[in-house]
């Protein structure tokens, strides 16, 4: 494996680290170079993945997500007789969706991976809001016209946001 190596008079140990640039190992400067290498050898299967690893397979999964995504949008739409914008799929922390006043809809790519009952009705919730936008009575009630067990799909989604249920995201 490829390491950057940094030798420093100060230092008593050998550590391995990821940085964005790649694996590093901190050495002080009497320790040969055989023997880092070894250590790391020892070493490399604790490291994290790189972060340039992370983003590419972030990429993949955005990617598989917006071909899972899109036709459902589309469906949904249909059968709910509204027209949106744009869809776009991101990386969203805190929200599953959004919908602007434009008709732009945003995913969390995480959508597209959770189980459909779930999935279909954070689909609805946004579709829902190209009609009203807001959580009003009247905009539940559209809501649960084509979703009748929202309430339940509300309260599982809570579980997933506070990790006590856990997205089972496909091999790539
Ligand atoms: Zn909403």
């Amino acid at each position: 494996m490829d390491y950057q190596l940094v030798r420093k008079r100060g230092l008593k140990r050998l550590t391995l680290r990821m940085t964005s640039k790649g694996p590093r190992v901190f050495a002080p400067k009497w320790v040969p170079k055989r023997v880092i290498d070894a250590f790391v050898e020892s070493h490399k299967d604790q490291l994290p993945e790189s972060p340039r690893e992370t983003q590419e397979r972030y990429d993949q999964y955005k990617e598989l997500a917006r071909e899972i995504l899109k036709p459902i949008i589309f469906v949904w739409s249909e059968r709910m007789g509204v027209e949106y914008n744009s869809v776009r799929i991101k990386n969203t922390r805190s929200r599953w969706g959004s919908c602007s006043s434009k008709g732009n809809l945003n995913f969390s790519f995480k959508v597209a991976f959770l189980p459909d009952h779930l999935r279909d009705y954070i689909v609805v919730h946004e579709l829902a809001h190209l009609t009203y936008l807001d959580h009003s009575p009247r905009f539940w009630a559209l809501v649960a016209r084509y979703i009748p067990e929202y309430q339940a799909c509300k309260r599982e989604l809570d579980l997933y946001a506070k990790n006590q249920k856990s997205i089972e995201y496909p091999e790539l």
